[in-house]
């Protein structure tokens, strides 16, 4: 997945489950660090290749992420300060938002799960094909129904739509 829709869905995600802007900010920081740690690919052949072995190992292995924001929970309950306390939900909230790219990732091609070297993955769409667009904002729409949304205005408009076929 690009970067640009891994920051746009994450923000999307977070926005829609805690409706707050610097925990979605500090997501949306989080939601290309996996990437970041590896830097960026070298554009000699050999170091390319040494790159590319790494790619999607460590950096994007879900049980490190989790045991630093366990790390960032605990620590704030060993060090009750306020000002601590709120630097470290957002240093959560980026860390949400690296395991939702590494979830993302999977979506579209392999992440390791139990072990760093051995990788999962389903492969729904190529990175930049159209249909990354369109699972990306499939995403968007239904964080926003989360968010803004009326079942009761969808079912109406459903049953509408399904009385209108039966009367044909
Ligand atoms: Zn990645």
């Amino acid at each position: 997945m690009k970067w640009i829709n891994h920051q746009i869905v994450t923000g999307f995600i977070v926005c829609a489950a805690t409706d707050d802007a610097l925990f979605t900010a500090s997501a949306v920081v989080g939601a290309v660090l996996p990437d970041r740690v590896e830097g960026s690919p070298p554009k000699e052949s050999s170091a390319y290749w040494k790159w590319r072995k790494r790619h999607r190992t460590w950096s994007h292995w879900p049980p490190i992420y989790l045991l630093l924001i366990v790390a960032a929970q605990a620590a704030k309950n060993f060090y009750p300060e306020p000002t601590l306390a709120f630097v470290l939900n957002l240093v959560t909230y980026a860390l949400v938002g690296a395991l939702l790219h590494i979830a993302e990732d999977g979506l579209c091609g392999k992440i390791p799960i139990f072990t760093p070297h051995k990788k999962y993955g389903l492969k729904l769409f190529k990175v930049g094909a159209w249909s990354e667009y369109f699972f990306s904002a499939l995403i968007i729409s239904i964080c926003l129904f989360v968010r803004f949304g009326d079942v009761d205005l969808l079912k109406n408009y459903f049953e509408k739509i399904f009385d209108g076929r039966l009367r044909f």
